[in-house]
């Protein structure tokens, strides 16, 4: 432990087979490459996990790094971590959950992304049926995105600039008609954009769209900052 650091080593097993990650072949080792994930804190310190990631020649694919279970490809972080910014970020702003877990903008957008991947592989096998439609915002008034969840699978659907009409209608053009058909109810805000590219987009909106009451009360506050104490 140094600096309010926690750095966890995983080593391999002595003698462990490695396979490619492309094709699965077992495969001789080549090299090995030292990488550091951001894992979920130990107490409240920041905790790395660093490892030795072996390289293998693959007889297909040359040269090729082993994929390791506790992280996706690319990322500096584990899959826990990352799963804990996207439930942080259903309850709070991009600025806040940036401030409070330490991670830059770029840091979250690729966690996002990755999110919307992994949401978009499981996408080809159901069709989400309960959506939630979201505007949240980065830095005070600018960068707002628009994000639209699974609401039964908890999962990150899309992310799109702005909080405009053409973005959520850009995700509801990217489905497949008996996709939106199968949407059966929209929760959202009463944001006109948001309402609008639903009732265009999804058959029979009006009476699918769903205005939660958090959404509400944040409108209501707005519409009348003094009342209610
Ligand atoms: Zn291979």
């Amino acid at each position: 432990m140094s600096d309010g650091e926690v750095t966890v080593h995983v080593e391999q097993e002595q003698g462990a087979k490695q396979s490619c990650p492309i094709c699965g072949r077992v495969s001789p080792g080549y090299d090995s490459r030292r990488r550091r994930w951001r894992h979920l804190d130990t107490c409240q310190y920041k905790t790395i996990l660093v490892a030795d990631v072996p390289r293998v020649k693959c007889e297909e694919h040359g040269v090729v790094t082993v994929s390791v279970p506790w992280a996706e490809p690319g990322s500096g972080f584990t899959a826990m971590f990352e799963a804990l910014v996207i439930d942080w970020l259903k309850e709070a702003s991009i600025s806040a959950v940036s401030r409070l877990m330490g991670l830059s903008w770029n840091a979250i957008d690729g966690i996002m992304q990755r999110a919307v991947e992994r949401g978009l592989t499981r996408r080809e096998e159901t069709s989400p049926t309960h959506i939630g439609v979201d505007e949240t915002s980065f830095r005070k008034r600018h960068d707002y995105v628009t994000v639209v969840s699974d609401q039964k699978a908890g999962t990150v659907l899309y992310v799109g600039e702005d909080r405009t009409k053409a973005s959520l209608k850009a995700w509801y053009e990217s489905l497949t008609e008996e996709q939106r058909e199968a949407i059966e109810s929209v929760s959202m805000d009463m944001w006109p954009a948001f309402i609008n590219a639903t009732l265009e987009s999804i058959p029979g909106a009006e009476e699918k769209i769903a205005f939660d009451k958090f959404h509400v009360a944040k409108y209501l506050g707005g519409l009348f900052p003094k009342s209610g104490g």
